[in-house]
């Protein structure tokens, strides 16, 4: 990875052969990022995509082989227990046109990735147990309810 630092946040591009997602989770942990909102582009040699079952309570997980450009990569960086955490979607585009996507478990780099992490120093993003829902999900500390 190599990154340029930027007023609110980080540019980073991934080289080929890196992996996104360790690689994005520990830079967090290096940078001290503790909330931090994250888009990228680029190509991805391999993948691999989840989709939550919400009855299942658990998400299938399928890998995925051979170039795709990433067309769209979004997410956010939280902390779960102290620890950085990165959520990640991703819309993967094939040689014939066609698309996958999914939440992202594994991504490593094809020729390239390239990615905007804005950084809201001084703001912790908790993400904790969601019982109902069975996932660890933003623990926000405001509420608002729309009237009428
Ligand atoms: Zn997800």
């Amino acid at each position: 990875m190599t990154v340029l630092d930027l007023p609110d946040g980080y540019l980073i591009r991934f080289h080929t052969g890196e992996e996104v997602v360790s690689g994005l989770t520990a830079f967090a942990r290096s940078a001290g990022i503790t909330a931090a909102w994250v888009n990228a582009l680029g190509a991805v040699s391999e993948a691999e995509l989840g989709y939550f079952d919400g009855e299942e309570r658990q998400y299938v997980r399928q890998p995925f082989h051979g170039e795709m450009e990433v067309l769209a990569l979004v997410g956010n960086i939280s902390r779960v227990e102290g620890e950085p955490f990165a959520h990640l979607h991703a819309t993967l585009g094939r040689r014939d046109f066609t698309t996958l996507g999914g939440h992202l478990f594994r991504g490593v780099a094809g020729a390239t990735i390239e990615m905007f992490v804005r950084n809201y120093a001084g703001t912790t993003l908790v993400r904790a147990r969601d019982e109902a829902v069975g996932l660890n999900l933003w623990a926000l500390p405001g509420s608002y309810r729309p009237e009428g």
